[in-house]
Parts: structure tokens; sequence; C-alpha cells
């Protein structure tokens, strides 16, 4: 028997007709490219994206369309975000960090009608120039006055807008209609995409202010460092709207000294990136002496947070949560919330669960599986690779039957390729990774992609990258090589060499050199071994 009650399917914009009516003196904070602060209310934000989808409507854009943002955290790219899911179109965020290459892909793999670029990221886009679809128009984020010079053929953001209503007529599309799209880095081949829709996205921003009850409080600020081409801030723009919170932008930069005093000029509360740029705020801390004075909620993702930085946050008042998630699941999976018999506890009784990835956010079921798929216990100490499953979880890769097949199980369980152990409570602990990628700064490095260009040079045999700690960036890739012959390449060899396929940061920091490289009983190479081998290796 079905319940008696009605059917109004979830829609992303109605987060921002809420927060334009419920937190009209809400808004967005932006410090902009153009070095000014610029600062719009929710009423004014969802009048602006009414007027930018007129724009993109009379620009040909109809539903299901894809339009690619190359774009900082601003009031622009936000206005864009509601906008294109609200007209029914798909808004995929590109991470202006990747090299040309890989752009170029996912822009002809996504069909991008329209690429909507901020000001300083024009250079980006001119790389891209030959690789841009025939037809395709570039709309630069800016007003009239600010418009670089560029040999592309570009619109005017604030032009657009001028003159257009400042109300659309919001469709009422299934549920299930795409809304976002963004590429996460595959360990070979391709980027893959995450198609999340209006319900998911709905149901995502739903459940984590639930999840993470500290961090969400009407009134106070939000500021996602973490950036909107990074699976959606990991919905900021929407739960932040959606509990009453002025986002605050941090534009183009992510310095210690410049998210300190911006942070301080524009009290922001709360605060969500990945541990590199929380490294770079304590400096600035340390050296101020304080911490900015209404911060108070710190939220750590993307990689593990180191227990040092943990406690040296909370020595200047900041409650440090950890999250972990992945672009496939919108992206939010657990949260480091306290539970209740411990909120209060001295700092040492809390470190076990600050230290690990927190628990289950509802709505996910985890389950951990051995090499042959089998079920391992919830016991807290047995490992194996967690799978995932949900109603913010990817049924699949967007246009990628290859790689959907890899990642699915036969029961529709999605595998993160993280190796993990759960407590009875749900605790869940990142042991180590399956997947042969390298995480730096929060950006992906694919380990084979380096080791299958390495390999073409003539001085190297064989070769392998494994990821060695760092302190600034978590992550770096060392690139482990059995030379050819007496021939002993130098880094800047191998630089130069695999230069044209790599952004600068993703190549290799340092070489060693060994005779042979440690195999597993089926042949593979063997990175557990390879990175016991190298446990004590400092970098240069
Ligand atoms: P995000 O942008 O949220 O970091 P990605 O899809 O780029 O999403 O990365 C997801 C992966 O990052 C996870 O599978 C895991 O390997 C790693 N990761 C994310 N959060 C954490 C965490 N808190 N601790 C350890 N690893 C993490």
């Amino acid at each position: 028997m079905k319940g008696m009650m009605q059917h109004r399917p979830l829609r992303i914009i109605d987060i921002l007709i809420h927060a334009a009516e419920a937190f009209a003196e809400q808004g967005i904070v932006s410090a902009r490219d153009t070095g000014d602060i610029h600062s719009q209310s929710y009423p004014e934000t969802l009048a602006r994206a009414a007027q930018a989808a007129h724009a993109l409507r009379a620009m040909g854009i109809a539903q299901g369309d894809r339009v690619a943002t190359l774009a900082w955290n601003g009031h622009r790219h936000v206005e864009l975000y509601y906008a294109i899911s609200g007209m029914g179109a798909v808004c995929h965020t590109l991470n202006p960090r990747l090299p040309a290459e890989q752009l170029a892909y996912m822009i002809a793999h996504a069909e991008d009608r329209i690429l909507c670029v901020d000001a300083s990221l024009v250079p980006v886009a001119e790389t891209l120039r030959d690789a841009l679809p025939e037809g395709m128009r570039v709309i630069v984020l800016t007003d009239a006055g600010a418009m670089p010079e560029t040999p592309l053929d570009t619109l005017c953001y604030e032009d657009l807008l001028q003159g257009q209503p400042d109300t659309f007529d919001w469709p009422h599309l299934p549920e299930d209609t795409a809304s976002g799209l963004c590429y996460t880095s595959g360990t070979t081949g391709h980027p893959k995409g995450a198609l999340y829709s209006q319900r998911s996205t709905v149901l995502h921003a739903l459940t984590v202010p639930l999840a993470q009850t500290s961090s969400f409080v009407a009134g106070r600020r939000m500021m996602p460092v973490v950036p909107m081409f990074h699976v959606n801030a990991w919905g900021l723009p929407y739960t932040a709207p959606l509990t009453g919170m002025t986002l605050v932008m941090p534009g183009p930069h992510l310095d210690g000294a410049s998210l300190w005093r911006l942070m301080e000029d524009q009290n922001v509360y709360s605060s969500w990136g990945v541990p590199t740029v929380w490294a770079g705020l304590l400096s600035e801390i340390t050296a101020q002496g304080r911490a900015p004075s209404a911060f108070r909620d710190l939220i750590v993702g993307g990689s593990a947070a180191p227990p040092s930085m943990i406690e040296a946050y909370e020595g200047y008042g900041v409650t440090v949560s950890q999250a972990w998630g992945m672009t496939e699941m919108s992206p939010i999976g657990t949260h480091g919330m306290i539970p209740p018999p411990l909120q209060g506890a001295p700092l040492d009784r809390q470190m076990p669960i600050k230290t690990s990835a927190g628990r289950r956010k509802f709505g996910l079921e985890f389950k951990i599986v051995d090499d042959h798929g089998t079920a391992m216990p919830h016991d807290g100490t047995t490992t194996g690779e967690l799978y995932v499953r949900g109603n913010t979880v990817i049924s699949g890769y967007f246009r990628n039957d290859q790689a959907t097949a890899a990642a699915m199980d036969a029961e529709g369980w999605f595998g993160t390729g993280d190796v993990a152990s759960i407590s009875a409570q749900g605790q869940l602990v990142i042991r180590d990774r399956a997947k042969d990628l390298v995480k730096s700064g929060g950006e992906w490095i694919s380990s084979i992609d380096l080791e299958n260009a390495a390999t073409s040079h003539p001085g190297i045999r064989a070769c392998a990258v494994i990821a060695v700690p760092h302190p600034k960036w978590d992550e770096r890739p060392v690139l482990v090589v059995v030379p050819q012959g007496d021939a002993r390449p130098t880094l800047s060899d191998i630089h130069a060499h695999m230069a044209p396929h790599f952004a600068k940061w993703q190549l290799p920091d340092d070489i060693l050199f060994v005779d042979a490289l440690p195999l597993t009983a089926t042949g593979k190479i063997s990175k557990l071994t390879l990175r016991r081998q190298f446990a004590d290796y400092v970098l240069p």
C-alpha cells in the first residue's frame, strides 16, 4: 500500500529560494580576483541566478546541456551553480590546476557548450584554445571594465546579466535530473565523471548538517576553502544557505596570511578544507599568536589530519573534526563530531575519534571486504576494502562503462579503493589506499601515468612511483628506478622527459635507484613492500 502524501520532486533551486526568504539578511561575501571584497544577500543572489539563467537560455542552453565553469570560490560561481541546475542544465566544474590535456579531454567528453571562466583564469582557458569545441562560447566572470585582453572570443558575464529579468520560471523536473558533473582522476586512463542529480544534491545538503551539527549555526559565517571545483566545495554552497549561514568565499588567494586576514575581517566561524591549507593557516596563527577572532570550527578532509595539527588548532580554541569522502559520494561519507558521552572530555580522550575518519553519515551503508569480496566484521581492527551504498553515491561513471564495471560490485556497492576498518559504533579508520594514486595538496597524481611516462626514458628499465609523506603537501610522488645499464638519469632529465604530459606540481620530487623492484605473488610490483622499504626515507 502506498502512502497518501504529495510527491514534489526535490530541486536544488529551492534551497536558494528558501534562503532568500528565510535568511534574507545572510548572503555571500567574496574576495574577488579583482582584489575587492564584494557582498550580496541571498535575495540578490537568487535574482542574479535568475538573470544568469535567462542569459544562458538566450545563448541556446537547454535542459540537459552541460555548462562548464573554470572558477575559484566566489559569488558569481555560486550564482551559476543555481542558475545552471535550476534551469535543468548541468554545471560541469573544471579544476584549473589540471594539465591542459586533461581539461581538454573533460570538455570534449562532457560535450560542454559554454565555458564560464574567472578573469584570473583566462590564461588557463587560453592554453585550451585549440581544444575548445567548434562554436563553444567563453564567458568571463567579471564586469566590462575588468575584461582581460585575450585572443579568445569572449563575452562579459555582467554585460550578459544586464537588463535580464530578475525572476525565472524554474522548471519542476523529475528529481533524478542531472545537475552537476565533476571528474575525478583515474589510476589509469582518463578522468572519470560523477554526474550528480537534483535529488542526490538536495539529500546530501539535508544530511550533512544533521551529521556535523557544530559547523552549521544560522547567522554565523562559513568559509569553504575547499574549491568549488572539488565536488561542489563539499556541498557547502548548498548547506550554508540552507542553514542560514553567510558564505565567505576566499577567491584565488589561499595562503595562510590571506586566509587569516579574510577570516578575521569577515568573522568566519567555520571553515572546511584539506590539511595543506590548514598547515599554511596554522603558520600564520602561530605568527600572530592567535586564531582569527570568531574562528571556532574547523573541518579537515580530503586527506588524513595529522594529530599534531589537530592538537595545535585545539590549543588555539578551534575545535577540529575530520571528514572522509569522495567525489563519487557527493562527497561526505563520514563526519567527526564527538559523540555525546565524550563531549566535553579532555582532548586526549577525544583524540582517537579526532584522528579517525569519523562516523558514517545518515543514509549511507558501509562494508569492508577481503580480496575475495567476502564481507569482514566491523570490529575496529579487521581491515578490508571499503564499499559504500546510498542515495548520494554514484551508480556508475558518466559515459564510461569500463570504469563503472571496475568500480561497482554485483549488488550495486561502489568500491572506494580505500582500505579501512570500522568499529561496532561505526567509527571508520582509513588504514591504506588500494588505488595507485598520490594525493598532493588535495589534488590527485596518478602513479601509473607517471610510471608509464617515465618508463619510455632510455635510462630506465623499470620503475614504480610511491607516495612519500610530506609536511606541507601531505604526500609527494617519488620515482623508484631500476636503471638501464650504467646510466643514472637525473631528476631534471626525467622532468624534461615527462613535462609535456603533466602539470609541474605532478612531477616526482626525487629518484631512488634500486637493483630490482619487489613483486607480489601474482607478479605485480608490490607497492606495499616498496613503501615499507622506504619508510624511513625523507625527501631532500
Ligand atoms: P575530495 O575532494 O573530497 O578529497 P576525492 O574524490 O578527490 O574527494 O578524494 C577521495 C579520497 O581522498 C578518498 O578515497 C581517500 O583516499 C582520500 N581521503 C579523503 N578524506 C580523507 C580522510 N579524512 N582521511 C584519509 N583519506 C581521505
